[in-house]
């Protein structure tokens, strides 16, 4: 994985970059690939814009991955095109990919929700999460997908989900740059037989991380949400892995991050196609629980209202201009000598006397264009 690491720096897909991907980003490098693999319109958004699908490899083992259903979460858009193009240079030149041509049937819908994605919301056009619209079914998109289930009948699923700079792992706190969840089936949370092969690949995942970003891989609760789209097509017999691309240090591009997400799709897939027999399930549980304990800035013995006192703050992110600007917002007011941040302000001179003038010093001091 380190030659491959090495390959991303300089031959990712560069023409996708930031945390905004809309159809038009993508419109044109689905043109291009076009030639080499099959892409397909598989529908059109509650607005009107195209979803497609791309395909590729001629095996058995069937594998459907989407990005993008919450319209603001790009980091997997940009993997998987990071992926496309690993494909098309290594065709006839990698052993293994060569292999995963070979074994799989491989079909990726790079952006399911278009229109959240132009308006940067997590919702589609009619303010439907579509995560949470399986059994309903009331969103078009979340036709579509189902309508790709039922074409592809995938043994294995990848959901591609962004999380916030909040999600924290393990006793220092360090930032959850990628976390997983192996669906659960039913509130007992049984580990079925189908959801220990999910374990398995996310196990290999972590596996593989752990030597580029050590400590800072966490694990979803698996608590079961029954209109959640993971948790269905897991009881539904398609193993789902859930990949939430999230926080590295500085990196509010998630331009590192989108680098972490490709490897570890590459790992999954990898895994997969070797149907790992060494690999523990039992070593799922060993990944650390995501916390919330990360925070964008801490500044710690602000004067505020008369007291010594640490201000946690997190980003909101809002469209200004087609720009994403991040807008410092306050999360928590406290002793926060147990929680991380991506910039922490030791101490700061400011004396304030009222929320107002906390809120105001964070616009003019925090704010922040990416
Ligand atoms: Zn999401």
């Amino acid at each position: 994985m380190f030659e491959i690491e090495n390959w991303h720096r300089d031959h990712h897909e560069k023409k996708l970059k930031g945390r905004r991907i809309t159809l038009e980003n993508i419109s044109p490098l689905l043109k291009n690939i076009e030639q080499v693999f099959r892409v397909e319109k598989i529908g059109i958004s509650e607005l009107g814009r195209d979803i497609f699908s791309v395909s590729f490899g001629e095996g058995e083992i069937n594998i459907l991955i989407w990005t993008q259903m919450h319209g603001n979460e790009s980091t997997g858009t940009k993997a998987v095109f990071d992926f496309f193009k690993l494909m098309e240079e290594s065709i006839g030149k990698s052993k293994i990919i060569d292999k995963i041509l070979k074994k799989c049937k491989i079909t990726v819908i790079p952006l399911l929700n278009p229109d959240g994605a132009e308006a940067y919301t997590r919702v589609n056009a009619n303010q439907i999460d579509l995560n949470r619209d399986v059994i309903d079914q009331s969103a078009t998109e979340s036709k579509i997908l189902m309508q790709m289930i039922d074409k592809v009948n995938p043994e294995y699923c990848f959901n591609m989900h962004d999380q916030r700079t909040i999600f924290s792992v393990g006793e220092k706190n360090k930032p959850a740059t990628l976390s997983f969840l192996a669906p659960s089936v039913d509130e007992e949370r049984t580990i079925t037989i189908r959801r220990k092969e999910t374990m398995k690949i996310i196990v290999a995942m972590n596996n593989m991380l752990q030597k580029f970003i050590p400590g800072q891989i966490g694990r979803y609760s698996d608590e079961f949400y029954p209109t959640a789209t993971g948790d269905n097509f897991q009881k539904m017999g398609h193993n789902t892995i859930l990949i939430e691309s999230g926080h590295f240090k500085n990196d509010y591009q998630r331009e590192n991050t989108r680098r972490y997400t490709f490897l570890a799709l590459l790992q999954g897939i990898t895994s997969i196609i070797q149907a790992e027999k060494e690999i523990d399930f039992h070593s799922y549980f060993n990944i650390p629980n995501n916390e919330k304990k990360y925070l964008d800035i801490i500044i710690k013995n602000v004067n505020y209202k008369d007291k010594k006192i640490d201000i946690g703050v997190l980003y909101i992110e809002k469209i200004i201009k087609g720009k994403v600007n991040l807008i410092p917002s306050v999360e928590i007011i406290g002793d926060l000598a147990f929680y991380n941040a991506n910039e922490v302000i030791l101490d700061s001179k400011k004396v304030l006397k009222n929320e107002n003038d906390l809120k105001k010093w964070l616009k003019n001091e925090y704010i922040k264009a990416i």
